[in-house]
């Protein structure tokens, strides 16, 4: 039986993860759970998978699922704090690690998971944007497996030469075409976007997905990180990398290579076939999808990104560039526009904004370790909430 532990088990990606495990119960056993504060749901997890351990971030949320699970008579020890997030990573027991927490949040236990040999399978892109050289260097130098769950990525795996040595042009890899759907305002006038509310962000066409990564794709700053995690994920060139927006969301990307072709994935949009191809490699097993229906979908459609409506895609390609710490300040200033988006206390339009006023301001620095990055995490997080605190004064 292979272990598997979930970070970040109640969210969008942690449901769909246990629901492709339900499809294969003498395969895989469930070591770990974890959430950040969500009782309720850790609860009911616990007591239909009886893991061994369950986390919450939250003290005094794990002291609850604790007392909750005691008397359902349940053996799952509950712990609590950030760095039991890590402790459950790197137990004996834990082959793989499905890192799923949002945010920057995942770093630490993505790289703890990393540096214990695991086999990670990656949701939670914004580790690579951070850290993406040192994450690379750690799955390297501790034999960790690495499979991308990010659907594009996991495609791209797909359709990338198997032998994995050398660069890409050494591979035959001309360039990758990341694909993406152009979000739920595509095509809404430019006019109107200020007024865009919270619900209509989060009501993506073709994908249900946690609250963060919506407003991210709403914005097309999610494709701008998933740029950022393609270089580092392929060992690619910004150049190397061409966005192509792509609404119907069925062909997830394409590999072009010297001799004129181009191979893509296909499929309908649903999370459940990159986590089982992650699970599963270098086999294949049932997802639960629905077969893809070429006639029903019956036309497929591709458009260049539009900058002036998406300016969030070309804030992160520029923060690429810029290099450094530039990537990581570029997603803690994006935490918090997104989460002041959410709250209803800045506009959907003030998020681009927010960004490009911290990252002007961040001092530029040699992301040379794990404490350098943080450092500048913090830094661009207190330069983006000085320019919300800005608007109410
Ligand atoms: P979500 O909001 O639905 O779930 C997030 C999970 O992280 C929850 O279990 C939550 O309890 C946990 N969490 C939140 N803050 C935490 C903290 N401070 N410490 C510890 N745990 C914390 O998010 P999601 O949509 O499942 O996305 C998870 C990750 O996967 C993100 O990085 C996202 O970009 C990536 N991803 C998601 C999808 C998708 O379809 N949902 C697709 C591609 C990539
Ligand atoms: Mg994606």
């Amino acid at each position: 039986m292979i272990g598997v532990t979930i970070l970040g088990a109640t969210g969008s990606i942690g449901i769909n993860t246990l629901d492709v495990l339900s499809l294969h119960p003498g395969r895989f056993t469930v070591v770990a759970l974890t959430g950040n504060r969500d009782v309720d749901g850790l609860y009911r997890q616990c007591l239909q998978w009886r893991p061994a351990y369950a986390v919450l971030v939250d003290a005094a949320a794990a002291g609850r699922l604790s007392r909750q699970l005691r008397s359902a008579g349940s053996n799952t020890r509950v712990l609590s704090g950030a760095a039991a997030l890590e402790e459950v990573v790197r137990l004996p027991e834990t082959d793989y690690v499905m890192a799923a927490i949002v945010g920057a949040a995942g770093l630490a236990p993505t790289l703890a998971a990393a540096r214990a040999g695991k086999r990670v399978l990656l949701a939670n892109k914004e580790s690579l944007v951070m850290a993406g050289r040192i994450f690379m260097d750690e799955v390297r130098r501790h034999g960790a497996g690495l499979l991308p769950i990010d659907s594009e990525h996991n495609a791209l795996f797909q359709c990338m030469p198997a032998d994995r040595s050398g660069t890409l042009a050494e591979r035959g890899v001309t360039r990758i075409l990341l694909t993406g759907s152009g979000g739920p305002f595509r095509e809404t006038p430019l006019a109107q976007l200020p007024l865009m509310t919270p619900e209509q962000a989060c009501a993506h066409p073709n994908w249900e997905m946690g609250r963060k990564i919506s407003v991210d794709s709403a914005t097309m700053m999610n494709k701008g990180l998933e740029v950022i995690e393609a270089c580092w994920l392929f060992n690619a060139t910004l150049e190397q990398i061409q966005v192509v927006i792509h609404p119907q969301s069925v062909i997830h990307s394409l590999v072009e290579y010297a001799d004129g072709s181009v191979l893509a994935q296909l499929g309908n949009p649903d999370m459940r076939t990159p986590i089982a191809h992650a699970l599963a490699w270098p086999q294949r097993m049932a997802a639960g999808v629905a077969a893809l229906d070429l006639v029903q979908v019956g036309r497929l459609d591709f458009q260049a990104p539009d900058y002036n409506r998406f300016p969030c895609l070309r804030l992160a390609l520029a923060a690429m560039a810029a290099g450094g710490t530039a990537p990581a300040a570029l997603n803690a200033a994006n935490e918090v526009a997104v989460q002041a988006f959410l709250e209803r206390r800045i506009r959907f339009t003030d998020i681009p904004p927010v960004i490009e006023y911290t990252l002007e301001r961040v001092t530029p620095c040699d992301p040379v370790s794990l404490a350098v990055i943080l450092a500048s995490d913090t830094q661009a997080r207190r330069i983006a909430q000085e320019w919300i605190g800005k608007l109410r004064n």
